[in-house]
C-alpha cells in the first residue's frame, strides 16, 4: 500500500513536472526577443554579462549538445553544471540503479531515488534544476555496438566512467566521429582530467597503445574515493566542455591535471604529442571501426569491481565449506589479507590480519607469517579478503613459499570473500 502511494505520488509528481516543462518552453518561446528569452536573460545573467562568455557564449551553449557516459561521482556535478549553465542537450548514459552507497558521492541522486534508474534519478533532478535543457536518459551500457550511432549526435562527450574497456571504446568512437573527449577520473584522494581528441592533441591510445593487465587496475570499489574528489573532477569536466563548446577553447588539450585531495595541490603536465603511429588517429590507422574492447583489455566494461579467476578450484573453497570447518571448530587460521583501513570496519573474529600488499612487498613477512602459523604443520590456512580477488593473490604467494607442503595441506583462497560471507552465511555481517 505504502508502495502504491509513494509510486503515485512519483507519477503525479512526474506529470505535473512535464505540464510547467510544456508550459515554461511555451513562455520561453513567446517571450523571446533577440537571440536569448526573457526568461534565460534572467537566468543566465550573472555569465552573460561576464565579456568573455556573453550572449554569443550563452547562445553557442544553447544550441550545443553533451554525452555524459557515467551517472556516478563524476557525471553527477558534471551533467548538474552543464544543465545549470543552459547546454541545449543533454545525454546522460548509465546502465545501474542507485545504490546506497551511491550517495556520499553522486549527489545528484538521494535517498528517495535507491533503487531508481540512475539516468531516471539524474535526468528527473537535472529538469528540475533547469527545464529549459532537454535531458534524455539512456539506461544502456555503452558498448561497440550502440556507441557511434549515439555518440554521433552530441557535438562533445565526457567520459565519467571508471573502466578501462569503456575508455578504449569512447577514445576510439571518439577520433571516428571527430568528437572532443573530455576524460575525467577520481580514485582515493585523486584525480585526473584531460581532454583527448581535440585541437591536434594526443587521443587516448596515443599515450596509452596497449590496455594495462586487468589485475594491475584499481577502481573506486577497490581503492576506495573520498567523494569530493570526483566533485572536483567533475566540475572541472563540465567547465572543460563549456569552455570548448562556448568558446572553442579547451583548457586541458595535450595536458593533463592532476589534483591531490589530501595536499591540496594542482598540477598541469604537458603530455606526449599526437603519435603518427597512433593506431586509431595516426597516419595508417589500423583501427577503423570499433572492435571488442572487453576482449581488447580482458576486463569488463563495467565500473562495478571484478571477479577473477586466478587458481584452480581445488585451492579454493566456498564460504559455505569454510562456515562448516568454523562450526566444526576445527583448528585452522584464518588470515584477513584487507588493509588495516578495510580490517577495521569489519572482521570475523579469530583472524589474522596481514595486508596482501606486505606479504607482496617482504619475503620476510611471508616467512615469519608461514613459521608463526606453523603448528608442526597442522593447522589449515584460510585466506580471505573483501571481494576474493587479493585472498587468490595471497594463496599463490604463500604457495609459492610453501613448496615443502603437499597441495592439500597448502593454505586455500575463500571464494567471493567477505561479501561473499554476509550475503550466503552471515547476513547481520557488515558490507561496504
Ligand atoms: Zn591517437
Amino acid at each position: 500500500m505504502e508502495e502504491r502511494v509513494r509510486q503515485l505520488e512519483e507519477e503525479n509528481r512526474h506529470l505535473k513536472q512535464l505540464l510547467s516543462l510544456k508550459e515554461r518552453r511555451e513562455f520561453s518561446k513567446t517571450t523571446e526577443t533577440g537571440k536569448l528569452s526573457n526568461e534565460e536573460i534572467a537566468r543566465y545573467g550573472r555569465q552573460l554579462i561576464l565579456p568573455e562568455f556573453g550572449v554569443k557564449g550563452q547562445v553557442s551553449l544553447k544550441s550545443s549538445s553533451a554525452l555524459v557516459v557515467g551517472a556516478g561521482g563524476l557525471g553527477c556535478p558534471a551533467s548538474l553544471y552543464l544543465a545549470g549553465a543552459g547546454i541545449g542537450r543533454l545525454g546522460l548514459i548509465d546502465y545501474d540503479e542507485v545504490e546506497l552507497g551511491n550517495l556520499h558521492r553522486q549527489i545528484i541522486h538521494s535517498e528517495d531515488t535507491i533503487g531508481v534508474a540512475k539516468v531516471l534519478s539524474a535526468s528527473s533532478t537535472l529538469t528540475r534544476l533547469n527545464s529549459l535543457v532537454e535531458c534524455i536518459p539512456y539506461k544502456i551500457m555503452l558498448d561497440s555496438l550502440n556507441a557511434l550511432s549515439i555518440i554521433e549526435q552530441y557535438d562533445i562527450v565526457l567520459d565519467a566512467t571508471d573502466n578501462v574497456a569503456t575508455r578504449y571504446l569512447l577514445n576510439d568512437a571518439c577520433v571516428l566521429l571527430g568528437k572532443p573527449l573530455v576524460s575525467g577520473s577520481a580514485l582515493r584522494f585523486e584525480g585526473q582530467l584531460t581532454t583527448y581528441n581535440y585541437e591536434g592533441g594526443p587521443c587516448y591510445r596515443c599515450l596509452f597503445p596497449k590496455p594495462p593487465p586487468p589485475e594491475t587496475v584499481t577502481n573506486c570499489s577497490d581503492g576506495g574515493v573520498l567523494g569530493v574528489i570526483p566533485g572536483v573532477i567533475g566540475c572541472l569536466q563540465a567547465m572543460e566542455a563549456i569552455s570548448i563548446l562556448s568558446r572553442k577553447k579547451a583548457s586541458y588539450s595535450k595536458k593533463l591535471l592532476l589534483f591531490d585531495g589530501a595536499e591540496g595541490s594542482f598540477r598541469v603536465i604537458t603530455l606526449r604529442p599526437k603519435q603518427k603511429g597512433c593506431p586509431v588517429c595516426g597516419e595508417s590507422p589500423s583501427v577503423t571501426q570499433l572492435v571488442d574492447y572487453v576482449q581488447f583489455c580482458g576486463s569488463s566494461a563495467s565500473d562495478k569491481a571484478k571477479t577473477l579467476n586466478l587458481l584452480p578450484d581445488e585451492q579454493r573453497l566456498s564460504c559455505k565449506e569454510y562456515s562448516t570447518i568454523r562450526e566444526s571448530l576445527s583448528p585452522h587460521i584464518l588470515l584477513d589479507v584487507r588493509e588495516p583501513s578495510q580490517y577495521e570496519i569489519c572482521s570475523l573474529p579469530n583472524s589474522i590480519n596481514i595486508p596482501l600488499k606486505d606479504l607482496q612487498q617482504s619475503q620476510a613477512a611471508v616467512n615469519n607469517f608461514l613459521y608463526k602459523s606453523d603448528d608442526g604443520g597442522t593447522k589449515p590456512i584460510y585466506v580471505i579478503c573483501q571481494r576474493g580477488n587479493d585472498s587468490q593473490l595471497a594463496v599463490d604467494l604463500l604457495h609459492k613459499a610453501t613448496t615443502n607442503l603437499q597441495l592439500e595441506q597448502k593454505p586455500k583462497d575463500i571464494k567471493g570473500g567477505l561479501q561473499a560471507w554476509a550475503k550466503e552465511i552471515d547476513p547481520t555481517f557488515p558490507t561496504y
